[in-house]
């Protein structure tokens, strides 16, 4: 059986500055570089954010809007292409004062405080979502591993 395989190719690491839009920087800095195919990390605070939830019965993301600075415990993601454009597909989890965690799929509105970001670029085939029937959802086509 084929398994699709990849090889790194270039890691931007770097901080972002306190009021940008985490989830509008990302996809800036991916389609700024072309990035058809990676990977995300950061950790760092927000002081608010939007993060989604999605109904598998409706099949459709509810969004979830929470303010106070929160610690970002992990936001990891991907990046893949869809509409042949790159596309960042990221969630987050999230920590309050008392320590307490939420998070969920990461949504456009998240502020940053302070963030520190790794992406990792691969080259190989373009990873390209397509919107699947049974889900709803856009998802990679061809990529599976089993
Ligand atoms: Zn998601």
């Amino acid at each position: 059986m084929f398994r699709p395989q990849y090889k790194y190719k270039r890691t931007f690491i770097g901080s972002l500055p306190s009021g940008v839009d985490l989830y509008d920087v990302l996809t800036k800095i991916v389609t700024e570089e072309d990035i058809r195919t990676g990977n995300i990390k950061a950790i760092g605070a927000v002081t608010s954010a939007i993060i989604g939830f999605f109904d598998q019965n409706k099949k459709e993301y509810l969004n979830i809007e929470i303010k106070g600075g929160f610690e970002i415990l992990s936001c990891i993601g991907n990046v893949s292409v869809r509409d042949c454009k790159p596309f960042v597909h990221a969630h987050i989890t999230l920590s309050d004062k008392d320590g307490k965690v939420f998070g969920g799929h990461l949504m456009p509105g998240t502020k940053v405080f302070a963030c520190e970001v790794f992406i990792d670029e691969f080259t190989g085939e373009d990873l390209v979502r397509e919107r699947d029937e049974e889900t709803d959802l856009f998802l990679w086509k061809n990529k599976n591993l089993i």
